[in-house]
């Protein structure tokens, strides 16, 4: 009697490519020879999100790149956020915000993120930084979606042409990676909590990207044989580790290659966010040069 293998799917980790990025963030910051700095303004409680926050100042320090945390508090109002965001903004100093999320009961980050300048708004966050995008023109795209076109390119997964399922329409994540795989040449297909047959969209894409935040949803029926599914899901379980929203003991018997939770998406999107940091930095730079001249 023979058996039959099951196909275990490529990792697409992004270890090597954060070291990468990392490694050119690092050149880069000490030839600008001045500080450059990040501020990441945070008014929660949240305790994974006040962690992601610290593991992005650490990443920072560790490239050269100067990161305060602006800590509001849980209960700060929108005036006083604004209010910051504004004065930031206006800083010479600081060269890139990122507003963290969550932020207080009511408060929407579309409400207050207009208030960051799009030259220094280094998570995509701004709703003109949006519209930029999907204008062709340049400013920054959200940190998380860029990593996933990142991924794929660092692991050489052809794009034009292809079919693309993205499944989640956030301005975060969803939406803006759907743009950046447009502005490829991909056929894309948007789903959402209302898609009527997700696995019908899904199962027919070369490649699936996800990013719901409910982990399993995504199974070996949803997806077609040798597809490259990103998954940028990261739900916290009772454990304390981090679930994808793909269920990847099903998934990678099926897929040719699969991002692993945590170490796929998660790390390079941290350090686009210091790239972006730098490239606001040298604008900066230039801008001034060509004031002198
Ligand atoms: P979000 O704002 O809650 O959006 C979730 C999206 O999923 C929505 O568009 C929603 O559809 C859709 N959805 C919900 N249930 C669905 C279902 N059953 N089938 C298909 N679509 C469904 O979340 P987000 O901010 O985009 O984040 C998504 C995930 O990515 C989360 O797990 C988050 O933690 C993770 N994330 C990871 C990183 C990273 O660096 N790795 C960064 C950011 C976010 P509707 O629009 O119709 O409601």
């Amino acid at each position: 009697m023979t058996t039959t293998e099951p196909q275990i799917a490529t990792p697409l980790t992004g270890k090597h490519l954060a070291a990468e990025i990392r490694r050119r963030t690092t050149e880069r910051v000490a030839a600008l020879g001045t500080p450059t700095k990040l501020v990441v303004v945070t008014a929660t409680d949240d305790e994974s999100s006040l962690w992601y926050v610290r593991s992005i100042a650490k990443a920072a320090a560790a490239v050269g790149i100067d990161c305060d945390i602006a800590d509001l508090g849980p209960w700060a109002s929108a005036a006083r956020i604004r209010a910051v965001l504004r004065d930031l903004s206006q800083d010479p100093s600081v060269h890139g915000i990122i507003l963290q999320t969550p932020l207080p009961p009511g408060i929407a980050l579309a409400d207050l993120a207009g208030e960051i300048d799009p030259s220094k708004d280094v998570d995509g966050a701004n709703p003109a930084s949006l519209g930029r995008l999907a204008a062709g023109q340049p400013g920054f795209a959200p940190a998380t979606a860029e990593a996933v076109l990142a991924l794929l390119d660092h692991h050489g997964v052809p794009l034009e042409g292809r079919n693309v399922a993205v499944v989640g329409r956030s301005t975060v994540v969803g939406t803006p990676a759907a743009l950046l795989l447009l502005e490829r040449r991909a056929t894309v297909t948007v789903c959402h909590s209302r898609t009527a047959d997700l696995a019908a969209h899904t199962s027919q894409a070369d490649v699936v990207v996800v990013a719901v935040g409910k982990p399993g949803l995504i199974n070996a029926a949803h997806v077609a044989p040798g597809a490259v599914v990103i998954d940028v899901g990261t739900t916290p379980s009772d454990d304390g580790s981090l679930l994808g929203d793909v269920d990847a003991a099903e998934v990678e018997r099926v897929a040719g290659a699969l991002t692993p939770v945590p170490g796929g998406v998660g790390p390079v999107t941290t350090t686009l966010l210091l790239s972006h940091t730098v490239d606001a930095a040298e604008r900066t730079q230039s801008d001034v040069r060509e004031i002198r001249t």
